[in-house]
């Protein structure tokens, strides 16, 4: 009996204020109560309806009876010698994700997952591995965020990127609807200027995402030069979408004002890392408003790639730079606990990246700028 009641509960994570606002009043509570319970979900980080003491007894009891409010389990939690920590979350259907607070000086960046698994089968990530299992609901992604948060009291995370598992543009509708309540006034309000969201290429829902309701920012994952190469390395999206195709529709885009597009590029040894990759990607780029930010192999075990050497990615970096691009490296954050970008697998692992050489930590990760940024 109690299992079929606790079936038809509604989680009210997954309701936006409007729809909060008919669900209150459906249970026959005042219309505003949807903002004041917005503001103990969102702003006051509660995760236990008995802690809105704004309500009444009765309001409070009607809602326990009718809706549910649980973030997500934290199965694991794992910290790097960098500071780094790596979450492993449950969610409701026993499936499990990953997501990782990433401590900065003046930033804490925490990045999230979008699927379980994913559907792209990119051949350097070890996310790819494990083959998709689902979208992530709204509340979910959200949930992350909430789950994380209430778990580090003292500092507030500033910065999101959808950088953890999955594909976020093929889950658009959640991530948007997510997205849009992170960003509202009535729900986290983080800036959509310090959310950036990374897309492998798919070029019908990037064009659909840049026309939506939230203009975060836009990281695309290049990572090659040529077909030949995004073919192996990236073989589902770019048979699809092809370079060309790809940067033919991102030169045809009106950016908003001073803003531009990241292009991704994992740095791959012997595979894309040589000077004529570094010709060809200023070139391809040209026409495009632009940063680069390249992304130093990150290892695992399964992986045959290997990080090129740091001569290698200076040289890279060095063309680029010289070639007008703003070009930021990304310092590795969480290697030795498999939280770096690309490391990511949602499962119980106690498996410590031990094969690195962790003394000179370089792969997320933040941009290490080598040009001024203008914006
Ligand atoms: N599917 C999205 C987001 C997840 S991957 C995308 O492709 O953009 C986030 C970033 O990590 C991408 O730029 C991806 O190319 C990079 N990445 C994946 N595996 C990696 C690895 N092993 N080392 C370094 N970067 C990796």
């Amino acid at each position: 009996m109690v299992c079929c009641k606790a079936m038809t509960k509604q989680n009210i994570l997954a309701l936006s204020l409007t729809e909060m606002e008919v669900f209150v009043e459906t249970l026959r509570l005042k219309k505003y109560r949807a903002k004041q319970i917005f503001s103990w979900i969102y702003k006051k980080g509660v995760n236990n309806i008995d802690e809105m003491t704004d309500l009444s007894k009765e309001d409070r009891a009607t809602l326990c009876e009718n809706a549910t409010l649980s973030h997500l389990q934290i199965i694991t939690r794992q910290k790097s010698t960098d500071g780094t920590e790596k979450f492993l979350l449950g969610l409701s259907d026993g499936n499990q994700i990953e997501s990782v607070l990433i401590p900065e000086p003046k930033r804490l960046t925490l990045c999230i997952s979008t699927q379980a698994g994913c559907t792209l089968d990119c051949t350097f990530c070890r996310t790819a591995e494990e083959k998709l299992k689902r979208n992530l609901k709204a509340e979910e992604i959200i949930g992350q965020v909430l789950t994380i948060q209430k778990e580090t009291p003292d500092c507030r995370i500033s910065n999101i990127v959808l950088m953890g598992m999955g594909e976020p543009l093929a889950n658009l509708s959640a991530v948007t609807e997510a997205l849009q309540r992170i960003t509202s006034p009535g729900g986290l309000e983080i800036s959509p200027r310090r959310i950036t969201v990374s897309t492998a290429g798919l070029v019908p829902q990037i064009e659909a995402f840049l026309n939506g309701p939230v203009p975060a920012n836009l990281s695309i994952s290049l990572n090659a030069t040529t077909d030949t190469v995004r073919n192996q390395i990236m073989p589902k999206v770019n048979r699809l979408y092809p370079i060309h195709t790809l940067l033919r529709a991102l030169k045809k885009i009106t950016l908003p004002k001073r803003r531009r597009v990241t292009f991704e590029y994992v740095l791959l040894r012997d595979i894309n890392d040589s000077i004529e990759d570094a010709r060809r990607l200023v070139r391809l780029t040209h026409g495009i408003r632009c940063k680069i930010n390249l992304i130093p192999f990150n290892e695992f075990s399964s992986s045959p790639y290997r990080r090129p050497t740091d001569e290698q990615i200076k040289q890279f970096q060095t063309l680029l730079h010289d070639a007008g691009l703003t070009t930021t490296l990304r310092k590795s954050r969480g290697r030795d606990i498999l939280a770096a970008c690309g490391q990511l697998q949602g499962t119980t692992s106690t498996h410590i990246n031990r094969n690195l050489n962790m003394a000179a930590p370089m792969g997320y990760q933040s941009p290490e700028p080598i040009a001024a940024q203008t914006d």
